[in-house]
């Protein structure tokens, strides 16, 4: 069958970036491997590099000296030098990475590259050390993983064949077919439920939130909470998913459909730290570039109103405004 490891799935897989010895994408010490591609567009996407399958180029200003090395390299004369600095016309460019090439001061940097899965499995097994004395494991991130299931499902696989944890963090946006070829080779499913009501994801993320609730229940009803868990996630965002309705329908879902198989919900308070990536991209004008920090008191808040959930675990995490006082 391909996905299970089989000869037929993809020998290599598109990814963005590794992190190694991260602690933030569940328990232990893990390696995070960045997939690309992802069906949604959420306003306040925090990897904007992930979502397109292709590799993109961002610019780092600060270190450009303006010699020009990347206009005169293009061979789709795709960059333009103005008073502001460099600007790549994304509709051109082919990604060859010529120019990263000719640049003299690394100003001009690639995100994605496809490797082969062995490839990547062999990289990851290197901290195997890390994963067996933390608890910890790997992490399949993205971008969506599962807009890559049969090349994802194998790189699981192989984790497990070298006795590796896996995980991963999803979205939920695909096929149920897709889900059930990366569950076998998965130890923590990492679910994003961000909008309850349709209209709002529709809205927020460019996608109604129909096949991801129902992804989820499937998934609910199929896993042995004793040899894999779910845990589920919502960005809490000021100005869209930030809302009492938004926690408590989610809080209600996951009591009333998921038969008590949740072991954790983490509210994860949103910030704006991924501007400087939109400005590199050329995307400068990202709506939430200016937005807030949630206040303590406003992410207490919403805590309380997910413990109705039941879900044993209910935690928040983020950066976040102290109250005055
Ligand atoms: S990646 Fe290639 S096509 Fe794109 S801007 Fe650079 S040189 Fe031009
Ligand atoms: S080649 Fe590099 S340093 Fe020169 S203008 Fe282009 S980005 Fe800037």
């Amino acid at each position: 069958m391909v996905g299970d490891g089989s000869p037929l799935a993809p020998a290599t897989v598109a990814i963005f970036d590794v992190h190694r010895h991260s602690t933030d994408d569940g328990p232990g010490i893990r390696t995070t491997v960045f997939f690309k591609q992802c069906p949604l567009r959420c306003a306040w996407c925090q990897n904007p590099e992930g979502i397109e399958r292709e590799p993109s180029i961002q610019w780092y200003k600060v270190k450009c000296i303006g010699c020009e090395g990347c206009v005169e390299a293009c061979p789709e004369k795709a960059i333009v030098k103005d008073g502001t600095g460099i600007h790549i016309d994304r509709q051109k460019c082919k990604a060859c990475g010529t120019c990263v090439d000719a640049c003299p001061s690394t100003a001009l940097k690639t995100f994605g590259r496809n490797v082969p899965v062995e490839c990547l499995i062999a990289e990851v097994a290197k901290d195997k050390e890390y994963y067996t004395r933390s608890g910890g494991g790997i992490t399949a991130s993205g971008g969506e993983p599962l807009a890559q299931a049969d090349a994802v499902a194998r790189f699981l696989a192989g984790c497990k064949e070298r006795g590796i944890p896996t995980a991963i963090e999803t979205c939920g946006a695909t096929t149920t077919a897709a889900l059930a070829r990366v569950l076998p080779h998965v130890d923590l499913i990492m679910y994003d439920l961000k909008e309850i009501d349709p209209r709002k994801h529709e809205a927020f993320t460019g996608m109604d939130n129909v096949r991801i609730l129902e992804n989820c229940k499937w998934i609910a009803s199929r896993i042995d909470e004793k040899s894999k868990h779910l845990w589920i996630r919502t960005p809490v965002v000021p100005g869209y998913t930030a809302t009492d309705e938004n926690i408590s329908g989610i809080a209600r879902f996951i009591k009333n459909e998921l038969n008590g198989k949740v072991q954790r919900w983490d509210l994860l308070a949103f910030n704006n730290l991924a501007g400087g990536k939109y400005e590199r991209m050329d995307k400068s004008q990202w709506v939430l570039k200016d937005t807030p920090l949630l206040a303590r008191r406003e992410m207490m808040h919403f805590h309380e109103l997910a413990l109705a959930s039941n879900v044993p675990q209910v935690c928040w995490s983020g950066v976040i405004q102290e109250d005055d006082g």
